[in-house]
């Protein structure tokens, strides 16, 4: 099970429903964030349809949920499999599937703030230049549109992305 203050948290914004969870916890292993030979297990990567690119699942690995750090890598790495299960059969396009759970992060932040949260977030932002990969980058530059519209209406907000994907390729061509 998630740690209740991370269900708390999806519930409040409208992103929790228990068949989407239960769905979310079959597929999900933890590992310890802090033994670094197996961190890098840390993530949500979506299984894709090799014929015809489409989101037929995911495989989320999340921290053992002991500190605020862990507990703020748990919610990216959820609100990832959110996404992908919201787009179980859609087409996957890699450069938008940082941005959904950059905002959520980003709101937990707002609404979690430590001096210890703050600056782990701002390392975490610094890790990001204009060598990261493209789906970085985008999110990045997006991420401050995407927090000004409410997260709990994911329909509006999905729209929304498609919007700045397309204004991407027209500017990054
Ligand atoms: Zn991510």
């Amino acid at each position: 099970m998630f740690h209740p203050k991370i269900i708390e948290f999806f519930k409040k914004h409208n992103l929790y429903d228990e068949e989407m969870f239960e769905y979310i916890l079959k597929r999900c292993d933890y590992v310890d964030y802090y033994d670094s030979d197996i961190n890098f297990m840390v993530g949500c990567p979506a299984k894709v349809n090799p014929r015809n690119n489409r989101i037929e699942g995911f495989r989320l690995c999340i921290p053992y949920c002991w500190d605020e750090k862990t507990a703020l890598v748990s919610v990216h790495e959820i609100a990832h499999a959110i996404y992908w299960y919201k787009r179980l059969g859609k087409k996957y396009n890699k450069l938008e599937e940082e941005l959904f759970p950059m905002v959520v992060e980003r709101i937990y932040l707002e609404e979690n703030k430590t001096s210890t949260l703050e600056s782990y977030e701002k390392f975490l932002d610094s890790t990001i230049d204009e060598t990261s990969e493209a789906q970085y980058r985008f999110a990045i530059a997006n991420r401050d549109h995407l927090l000004q519209s409410d997260i709990s209406d994911f329909r509006y907000l999905d729209k929304s992305m498609r919007k700045f994907v397309r204004k991407w390729k027209r500017e990054n061509r």
